[in-house]
């Protein structure tokens, strides 16, 4: 009798196990404006939402010229990182600090950081411009994910950012908000990768605030039928905290029309790949999926 419970008990806990396996969320979005303060009110409104959450982007954004301030607010993410195993710190430079941006992305580097944020409209630079691309070449040669913001604020974003990946094979980009409303234009991936050596596989995307958006919206089929023409390979899942909760954001993919396996991709699977979740905590640089 003893043994059975025993082995129910097992058995309901190996459950419990894969049910979280299948649950974990990575949140790429996440903007640490007050270092600790806003890591704590993160943190506090998942709990206070009953939203568990695996790993988050913890995200700084570079000034320009303000090369003190931008080493300073670095290290604090790295720091926030030992301190909170769950934050991913995605530090950031300004493309226009010349060889100080080159400087920080190779201290960067050795301090095991993963991804970088860069953000036309709020860094205030042109995605078109050659040192952003120096820069982006740079960073790829690295190892880093760069993120960049693709909300389509200012004018040709869309097509300077998809330029911007051609041009940098190497560079694994993660354009976040997947274009917002302007997200029709990325259904142009199946046929571009059509063009025999014209692109890599380099270009992914997180679904923040879209997600939330168009949810339930007239324009659902029209997104989803996105998400899959983009690849749901490529998709991460983003809350944009504190514009908006974590909750917000799970909410809104699992009233999507898509499969358990396309979500659990989305929320988790993804993310593990492209920034070698597993190691985490360890300093060394990951070796999938360059
Ligand atoms: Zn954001």
């Amino acid at each position: 009798m003893l043994m059975r419970i025993l082995h129910g008990l097992l058995l309901l806990s190996i459950s419990g196990l894969a049910l979280a396996a299948e649950d974990r969320v990575f949140d790429v979005h996440v903007h640490i404006w007050e270092g600790e303060k806003s890591v704590k009110e993160y943190l506090g409104q998942l709990q206070s939402a009953g939203q568990d959450v695996a790993g988050f982007g913890g995200i700084h954004m570079a000034v320009l010229g303000k090369l003190d301030h931008t080493r300073a607010k670095n290290d604090d993410l790295v720091a926030l990182s030992k301190r909170y195993p769950k934050l991913m710190p995605i530090a950031s430079v300004h493309p226009y600090d010349g060889e100080a941006a080159f400087a920080e992305l190779a201290r960067l580097d050795a301090l095991g950081v993963k991804a970088i944020k860069l953000h036309p409209h709020t860094q205030k630079f042109d995605a078109a411009d050659e040192r952003v691309l120096a820069l982006c070449k740079r960073a790829g040669e690295l190892g880093f994910v760069v993120l960049m913001d693709n909300a389509n604020i200012l004018p040709g974003d869309n097509q300077k950012l998809f330029n911007l990946a051609l041009a940098t094979p190497k560079t694994h980009f993660v354009f976040t908000h997947l274009g917002a409303l302007e997200f029709r234009f990325w259904n142009i991936l199946p046929l571009a990768r059509t063009a025999k050596g014209l692109m890599e596989n380099n270009i992914h995307f997180d679904i923040a605030g879209t997600v939330v958006l168009l949810a339930d919206s007239p324009l659902e089929d029209e997104f989803v039928w996105t998400l899959r023409n983009v690849g749901i390979d490529n998709l991460l899942l983003g809350s944009d905290f504190p514009q908006m909760s974590l909750k917000q954001g799970v909410d809104a993919l699992e009233r999507l029309p898509l499969t358990e396996e396309e979500k659990r991709k989305i929320r988790w699977e993804n993310a593990s790949r492209l920034f070698s979740l597993e190691d985490l905590k360890s300093p060394a640089k990951p070796t999938a999926p360059r």
